[in-house]
């Protein structure tokens, strides 16, 4: 999770409010210091979302993992609120795949349960 790429832009387009071309490139924005107007130029949007979009999702042996797919908990998971807890073998169907807090990176139903966000580290592709 390093981040996004720091992408050059060679030639920063010219300001489209004052139409200046002595416009610079500042973090993802181009700046216009006659005027001051910001913006995202197209290019680098596209390029910050290609970056987004490689991410890749591993089950704990290393598959890769996409949106749709069958895996199998691998271990035994406490839930809160359930005495049992999600069993190591529940199988769980057409997995969804989210940028989710504390490496929660999957968004799932789990068969009793409910909707829940599991680990990629905790689970196996069926
Ligand atoms: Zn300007």
């Amino acid at each position: 999770m390093g981040g996004y790429p720091h992408e050059m832009i060679e030639n920063p387009p010219p300001c489209p409010k004052c139409s200046c071309e002595y416009t610079y490139e500042m973090n993802a924005l181009v700046v216009c210091p006659e005027c001051g107007h910001e913006w995202v130029p197209a290019n680098g949007s596209t390029e910050a979302e290609a970056g987004a979009g490689e991410r890749v999702v591993k089950d704990s042996v290393g598959n890769v993992l996409q949106d749709g797919d069958t895996v199998v908990v691998v271990k035994a998971l406490k839930v809160k609120g359930s005495p049992s807890g999600i069993k190591a073998g529940t199988k769980v169907r057409n997995i969804r795949l989210v940028d989710g807090v504390d490496e929660h990176d999957i968004d799932c139903k789990v068969d009793g349960f409910g909707a829940m966000q599991l680990k990629s580290s905790v689970v196996k592709k069926a």
